[in-house]
Formats: structure tokens, sequence, C-alpha cells
């Protein structure tokens, strides 16, 4: 049995994820989240998710009664696989192939392999993520054309129509917080700014016009920016 309207989000607690989660919201008829303890440099991101996940269900009721079970998955193995500045004290930088130190190789396929057997166990077979070709950093599996064989892979090796559903994959940050406020309207704009988190540096403390964040590290400009040009426009 497959639940058609259906859908679990890959969920991280940025505000990517949340702009997904708010898509599949308005678009589903019941969504579960998954999210992935893989050994991040803090945990703040796993204490954001849940934060957003109450500020959706209390402050856009509608919503709350589509919004169902919260899955964490432990992926600390990850650490052992990976010496990146992700999951190390290590800065972040960028290697001769144009790639973030961040990277970690293949990331996003693990993720959809998880979301896609917790899926299976769910019936649940619309796989949603905020993978996104346009952003700067160019990880090759966040490309369509990669999700496109993940999605073909996934269903021969379930014997299930899977389908990764990317809202965000062509389009950039400025763009990414107007669909957040034309699906969720303020309430939700006010929730992506207070409680997601973007910032690789793991800063709570500096309060922007577009959320907490150190303001330097590439994700900080990325979602200042995004916020900048969204204003702008
Ligand atoms: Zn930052």
């Amino acid at each position: 049995m497959n639940n058609h309207n259906f859908a679990l989000v890959l969920f991280s607690g940025g505000q990517d994820s949340t702009a997904c989660l708010a898509y599949a919201l308005a678009n589903f008829d019941k969504v579960e989240t998954i999210g992935f303890d893989y050994g991040q440099r803090h945990s703040i991101e796993l204490e954001q998710r849940l934060i957003v996940l109450e500020h959706i269900r209390t402050a856009l009721p509608s919503w709350a009664t589509k919004l169902g079970e919260d899955h964490v998955l432990d992926l600390k193995i990850l650490r052992d696989i990976s010496d990146c500045a992700l999951t190390s004290k290590a800065e972040i930088a960028f290697d001769k192939n144009g790639l973030p130190n961040t990277f970690v190789p293949a990331r996003n396929l693990l993720f959809l392999n998880f979301a896609a057997a917790v899926g299976y166990r769910r019936a649940i077979h619309n796989l949603i993520g905020g993978m996104c070709e346009t952003d700067f950093s160019g990880y090759p599996d966040c490309r369509r054309k990669t999700l496109d064989a993940t999605e073909h892979s996934l269903s021969l090796g379930m014997a299930q129509d899977f389908k990764i559903i990317t809202p965000l994959m062509y389009i950039d940050k400025a763009a990414t917080w107007a669909l957040a406020s034309d699906i969720g309207g303020e309430k939700l704009t006010q929730i992506i700014i207070e409680h997601t988190h973007t910032c690789y540096i793991g800063d709570r403390e500096h309060r922007h016009v577009w959320g907490y964040g150190c303001g330097e590290c590439p994700a900080c400009k990325l979602r200042k920016s995004g916020y900048e040009n969204w204003v702008a426009a």
C-alpha cells in the first residue's frame, strides 16, 4: 500500500528544509519528517529542528493536523568515514575542485537511502528534500540528474515507486524566502527567521534581520544575501 498523498521530508531544521516542509504541508495530506544525527560540529541543528516543528504546530493549526511523526536516525558513523569541517574542528575551506571541505562525500545519497527505507516502512514513497543546484556549493549529490538516478535505484531496489521531490532545485535563496512566505505567510517567515539554523559555526548569539548566525561563514552570507534580495525585490 502506498499512501500517495503522504510525504516524508528530509528536515534538518535549516531554512531550506523548513521551506520544503512548508511545501509538503501545503501539498500533501499527511507529512512526516526525518533528520539525521551525523555528528555535526554542533548539536544546534538537531535542537532547532524540534523547536521549528513545535512553532509550526502552534502558529499554523491547519498544518498541525497534517504534521505526523518525526524520525531521527543516528548516522554518527559518517564521522568515521569523513574528515571534514562540518564534523571536525577543521576550518571551513574550499578544495581544488571548488567543493567546500564541509562536503561529506555522497551524504545526500546516504540520507535519501535511509529516508527511503523509513518511507518504505511507513508506506510513504514521496521523499521531499531541499537539494538545490543553484546554491554556491555545487554538491554533486544535490544535482537533479543524481536524484533522478537515485529515484530509479530506490524504486528498483525496493520494488516501490519512489519519488524524490525537490522544490528548491532551480531557485536561489531569495526565491526560497519568497516561496516560504507565499506558502506560509508572515507566521512562517517569522519562524524561519527566529528558529531555523543555517550557520556553520553554530552561532545563535548574534541576531540579524535574517536570523541568527555569525554573519561571516558561507552559509550565513548566502542566507543574508538571499534575504536582502528577497526584501529588495
Ligand atoms: Zn555563520
